[in-house]
């Protein structure tokens, strides 16, 4: 079976990424795809959330869509995991099925930085979603290369080999950010681009005020 992982900070989760993921789970045909929270390592700025929190509002976005699940594992490690450790640990747990990491433009502009950002393919395919204001034009030479050694246009590759392609997908740009939604959350801003019950949630543990 296919696993989509969506992974993020999520401080908090908003439209842009349920959105987008929703979309993906169309166009893909996928039957779930699970929402993980990461774990911050202690030397990066920390989230503003707990990650109890975090988990919180991810719970009750995903609670009004079927397709989403909830995936704690980082979370319940005693560690912060690396995105590379982690679905490596599926790829162990799960060797039969097609791994999917979903991440936005953003973050695969910024893949070349992350831990052992190589072996992320090498245990999954990487499903990637423009996003507003970030275009597809990697500066780095050593990604420029491992994106085109990876890179397929046609999404049935996808269920052909079980990792080590790159899809970028055709979902809709939703122009929405936690950094900016923070912003507006402070200013005690209304009818911002989040879940009615996240929203609720946020001002009831007075979040990000
Ligand atoms: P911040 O503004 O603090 O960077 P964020 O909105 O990017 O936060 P994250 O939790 O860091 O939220 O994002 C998790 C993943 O979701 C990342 O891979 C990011 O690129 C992707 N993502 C976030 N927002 C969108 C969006 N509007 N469209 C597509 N992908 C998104």
């Amino acid at each position: 079976m296919i696993r989509a992982i969506f992974g993020g900070t999520f401080d908090p989760i908003h439209n842009g990424h349920l959105q987008t993921a929703t979309a993906l789970v169309k166009e893909l045909d996928i039957s779930t795809l699970a929402l993980m929270p990461s774990a911050v390592p202690p030397h990066r700025p920390q989230p503003d959330a707990s990650p109890e929190q975090r988990l919180d509002m991810v719970k009750l976005a995903s609670q009004k869509n079927p397709v989403f699940t909830v995936e704690d594992w980082e979370l319940r490690q005693n560690r912060p995991s690396f995105t590379a450790n982690t679905l490596s640990e599926f790829k162990t747990q799960f060797p039969d099925d097609t791994l999917l990491f979903v991440m936005g433009m953003d973050s695969l502009m910024n893949l070349h930085r992350w831990h052992q950002w190589r072996q992320l393919i090498e245990c999954a395919h990487l499903v990637v979603m423009p996003r507003a204001g970030v275009p597809f034009n990697p500066q780095d030479d050593e990604l420029k290369a491992f994106i085109s050694a990876h890179l397929t246009r046609d999404k049935n590759t996808l269920n052909t080999q079980s990792q080590g392609l790159l899809y970028i997908s055709e979902t809709p740009m939703i122009d929405v950010s936690a950094t900016e939604l923070r912003k507006q959350l402070q200013k005690r801003e209304k009818n911002l681009p989040l879940p009615s019950d996240v929203y609720d949630y946020i001002r009831r543990h007075q979040l990000y005020l």
